[in-house]
């Protein structure tokens, strides 16, 4: 192989195999796919040792994906029950997993998945330093941080949170410029407290140029964590943001001075009136690099059915530049989520992921819509159920109520406007009282 990267490939005028398969499923053509990847502004997260991998591309101009998160905690250890999440995830359509274990033997479920999983497999560090070395955080070392990020790396991780934003600079800003909910970010949290307790930089900003070397020797993509995301909306956009977000951009320029792929993540909790200038803050100090959000979540109100409140934030995020989705189940803020609570995340997202396509004229996106309406405008129900994202729960519905006129629904029945209006169009009478 003749190249490091996907970047390093698109920089050099290679074609690489995986970019086939991303310009073939997004219908793009491969050498203005290959430009953007050479620019920063698409990545393919495909580790070298992720071999059952189904690739995609994450940009903005490219269909918006989707990650589901899970993974063991101390409250919550089964292991098959997050393998089964993962499974669903998949046969949903879903394109990413990130594996947020933090308890157990890690190392073997993340195995497990790239020797099993074709989704891109995505991992926090961090998370797992604290599992592994059986120690207080504190008497973790710098070298051992490190170390865990080489780790995944060879266990063949596509794309890793790194926390490397919150440098000492950003810390003390936070520390001068008091928020409500201070970090919510658990990696940021960490990293924040042993910065904290050991007076020391953060290790992953200060070995980041080793770091940057890792990645680019497996392929990793960089997934540039955000520390300091509002976890409320009246934290949203506050100095503490856009500090670590000048910094994101100042270590996008590094990574792809090596030609490593990089993601940006983003908020957070954050009111509907300042997402999309959000995102354009961000595409500029980060030069169209990928932006990664987890949400955002338009209130603070809504535990329970936060995956709505996060769907909302998501469309519009997606809509004006955000590349890729991390879902939020009905359990955020609550617990663990369930089965059930992942597949109404995932519906939601692709909700929310499906209506921004529409919205960017993402090509061919409007086409299963089209399809629904001719189905509906045809009283074709058995197409409906075939087209509807929750095919199940669309049929399950219909048969709780069966309409009386087979060709309508209990909604309005001998008044079904579809039916009358084509039955009138074709010379037909309406008669709606006696039938
Ligand atoms: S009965 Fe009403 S809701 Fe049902 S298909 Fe006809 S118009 Fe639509």
């Amino acid at each position: 192989m003749n190249y490091t990267t996907q970047m390093n490939a698109a920089k050099k005028g290679i074609i690489t195999p995986e970019m086939k398969i991303v310009a073939a499923k997004e219908k793009m053509n491969i050498e203005e796919l290959k430009t953007l990847i050479a620019q920063g502004k698409v990545v393919i997260p495909a580790n070298k040792y992720h071999t059952c991998i189904n690739v995609n591309g994450i940009g903005s101009m490219l269909k918006t994906k989707i990650n589901v998160n899970l993974g063991t905690s101390r409250d919550w250890k089964d292991l098959d029950m997050e393998l089964k999440k993962a499974n669903d995830a998949v046969n949903m359509g879903v394109e990413s997993i990130m594996d947020l274990s933090s308890y157990g033997d890690t190392q073997k479920f993340r195995r497990k998945l790239t020797k099993e999983c074709p989704a891109i497999i995505g991992t926090v560090p961090i998370y797992d330093a604290v599992v592994y070395y059986h120690k207080p955080l504190k008497e973790i070392t710098a070298r051992q941080w490190i170390d865990i990020v080489e780790m995944h790396a060879r266990d063949g991780v596509d794309f890793m949170t790194i926390h490397v934003g919150i440098n000492k600079n950003t810390a003390q800003r936070f520390k001068e410029n008091k928020r409500l909910t201070n970090i919510v970010s658990r990696g940021g949290s960490i990293i924040f407290a042993w910065m904290e307790m050991t007076g020391q930089e953060n290790p992953f900003y200060e070995y980041y140029d080793e770091i940057l070397d890792i990645c680019q020797k497996y392929d990793v993509t960089m997934s540039l964590g955000d520390a300091c995301r509002p976890g409320s909306i009246e934290d949203a956009g506050d100095i503490s943001q856009i500090e670590e977000l000048v910094t994101l951009g100042e270590l996008t320029k590094r990574a792809w001075q090596k030609d490593v792929q990089v993601i940006v993540e983003g908020p957070g909790h954050m009111a509907l009136n300042q997402i999309e200038a959000n995102i354009k803050i961000q595409q500029t100090i980060c030069q169209g690099a990928p932006f990664y959000v987890l949400g955002p979540l338009v209130t603070d109100i809504a535990p329970g059915y936060d995956h709505i409140t996060a769907a909302i934030g998501g469309a519009l995020a997606a809509a004006n530049g955000a590349a890729f989705l991390c879902y939020v189940t009905p359990a955020e803020h609550l617990r663990l989520p369930d089965l059930n609570d992942v597949k109404e995340g995932i519906i939601a997202s692709k909700i929310a992921a499906h209506a921004a396509d529409i919205a960017k004229g993402i090509k061919g996106a409007k086409d299963l819509d089209y399809q629904m309406s001719c189905a509906r405008k045809n009283l074709d129900w058995e197409k409906m159920f075939e087209l509807a994202i929750d095919p199940k729960k669309a049929r399950t519905y219909r048969q709780q109520a069966k309409p009386e006129k087979e060709d309508t629904c209990s909604m309005c029945g001998n008044f079904c406007a579809i039916k009358n209006m084509n039955r009138i169009l074709n010379g037909e009478i309406v008669n709606i009282y006696d039938e």
